[in-house]
């Protein structure tokens, strides 16, 4: 999953191209629901959130590092649920 770091400028362009809903205001910026991020695996070749971000801060979380299977498990399960 990515993340969103503390240079978020709350510009609100990213949550709006995520394709999985995964992100939305937390209590200080805009955060990324890990479990709902596939890194938009199975919907575009790239993140969108990364494509709009006008400060880059959007970033892949360490703690939450995952394949190309995983993600691409993650989408499946989303579409299913
Ligand atoms: Fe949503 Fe894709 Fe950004 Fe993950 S990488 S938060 S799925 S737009
Ligand atoms: Fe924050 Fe970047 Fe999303 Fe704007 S596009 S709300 S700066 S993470």
């Amino acid at each position: 999953a990515l993340k969103i770091s503390d240079t978020c400028i709350n510009c609100d362009a990213c949550p709006a191209e995520c394709p999985n809903d995964a992100i939305a205001m937390g209590s200080m910026i805009y955060e990324i629901n890990h479990e709902r991020c596939t890194e938009c695996v199975g919907h575009y070749d790239e993140p969108q959130c990364v494509a709009v971000c006008p400060v880059e801060c959007i970033v892949k979380d360490p703690a939450r590092a995952e394949t190309p299977e995983q993600l691409q498990a993650k989408f499946e399960r989303l579409q299913a649920a």
